[in-house]
């Protein structure tokens, strides 16, 4: 976890990450009547969460979750955490300003096409 967090090819996956958990600690204080820890159902969604966006296809370029074209969720956390974030997203604004405004505008990237698998280690020449 603190790789992922130091590295600085993941800073948009980190910043993203960190959204993903302050909504869920919104979300489970006003859900599951916790204070500071996340209950065991939110931090196992937060685990899942985080181990996706590791492996996300698109690195740093990726699109917000909720735009993105690979749906590499299953169904069921899908589900999960589309709920979350249809809560807790407008409260965000309100809870933690700077981080809401920044997924709002990350939410507006054009979602870029999934990269060639064999063109992945360098992503500076997107001319196709
Ligand atoms: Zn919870």
């Amino acid at each position: 976890m603190s790789g992922f967090r130091t590295d600085k090819r993941f800073i948009r996956r980190a910043r993203e990450l960190k959204t993903i958990a302050a909504m869920l600690r919104l979300y489970c204080r006003a859900h599951h009547d916790t204070q500071d820890a996340l209950c065991s159902a939110c931090s196992d969604l937060l685990d899942y969460a985080e181990r996706r966006l590791q492996r996300c296809p698109f690195g740093d370029a990726k699109p917000t979750c909720n735009k993105c074209l690979v749906h590499c969720y299953a169904a069921s956390r899908r589900e999960q955490v589309r709920v979350v974030m249809r809560w807790a997203g407008p409260r965000m604004l309100r809870h933690h300003p700077i981080m809401g405004i920044r997924h709002l505008i990350d939410g507006r990237r054009p979602t870029p096409s999934l990269p060639d698998k064999k063109a992945r280690k360098t992503d500076t020449s997107a001319d196709d």
